[in-house]
């Protein structure tokens, strides 16, 4: 509870009937948000030391026609509640294979890898997703490589063997991994040897202030140290200025994503990105 004095109590009840109402109200737009076509896809670049476009991460966004945007930060937490994170979580995937699609025909770039995709761990847990993924590449019939599985640390320390089973079966097909938010969560090096991985996503709180963080240094280091004897790569998310990118790329860390390249951009601009082969 943040708020404080006289007033504290009344600030935080209200705060909470806000939050309340809020809750059920994206609960309840929710349900009708894929009908609607109310959901849209933005893709924010991944960039080399060079500033080359490597590959874009697909960010959902939700126009509500009731409550206008809504932040992914407060509407995908319930759809995990309230069982929809799988149906919004294969349009997410569909829409990408689509979009993917579509730029494989116009023609990639050399260095570009592909487009990342979040993956809730409850759209991970259900026993239908390795298929779903294999109909959706079969469907769509884009190089299985271009897709790029953001996952969690936390899943990764549940239930290792149906975990790993299931990723390699995607593996074969040619689909890679990333750990998203990589050094928030609890996974050690033991973990991450049972899992087919390609790499890890260094998350924003360690980029921040990096420049002036010693800890944070040292953190980037051994992430960076670990992955090289691994085999992975390491991407650097929320890079927002030149020191930041300067102090990882001297850290041994070339794979950026943040404001300092690009916000999140739409598909009609992330395409012109990839005609124009645009650097950052
Ligand atoms: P995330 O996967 O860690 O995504 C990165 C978030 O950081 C995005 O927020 C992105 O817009 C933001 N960001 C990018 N560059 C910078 C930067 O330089 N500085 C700062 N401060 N932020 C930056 P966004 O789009 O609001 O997404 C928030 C979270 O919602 C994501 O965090 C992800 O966990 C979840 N999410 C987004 N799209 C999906 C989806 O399709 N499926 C699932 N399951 N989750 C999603
Ligand atoms: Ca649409
Ligand atoms: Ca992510
Ligand atoms: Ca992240």
């Amino acid at each position: 509870v943040k708020a404080t004095g006289r007033n504290g109590f009344h600030f935080y009840r209200q705060e909470m009937q806000q939050q309340v109402t809020d809750r059920a109200a994206i609960e309840k737009a929710l349900h009708s948000a894929i009908a609607n076509d109310e959901f849209y896809l933005v893709y924010q670049p991944q960039v080399n030391k060079h500033g080359q476009l490597i590959g874009f991460e697909a960010l959902l966004r939700w126009q509500s026609d009731e409550l206008g945007l809504v932040a992914p930060n407060r509407f995908i937490a319930i759809a995990e509640e309230v069982g929809l994170i799988d149906e919004i979580g294969c349009w997410v995937l569909e829409d990408v294979c689509q979009q993917l699609k579509v730029w494989q025909e116009i023609g990639l770039p050399a260095l570009f890898e592909g487009v990342a995709v979040n993956i809730s761990p409850y759209q991970f847990a259900k026993d239908s997703f390795v298929d779903t993924v294999k109909a959706v590449i079969d469907s769509t019939q884009i190089d299985s490589s271009l897709l790029d599985l953001e996952i969690t640390e936390s899943m990764l320390v549940e239930n290792i063997p149906s975990v790993a089973e299931k990723m390699w079966r995607l593996k074969e097909q040619g689909v890679r991994f990333s750990i998203d938010d990589f050094g928030t969560g609890y996974s050690s090096l033991r973990y991450l040897q049972h899992f087919p991985l390609n790499q890890l996503k260094v998350d924003q709180s360690f980029v921040r202030d990096l420049s002036n963080d010693l800890n944070s240094q040292v953190i980037v280091n051994t992430i960076v140290s670990m992955a090289d004897h691994m085999n992975l790569s390491v991407l650097a998310e929320g890079v927002e200025n030149a020191p930041e990118k300067d102090v990882l790329e001297s850290i041994g860390c070339v794979r950026y994503q943040g404001y300092y390249f690009s916000e999140p951009v739409k598909s009609e601009v992330a395409t012109r990105y990839l005609c124009d082969k645009v650097t950052f």
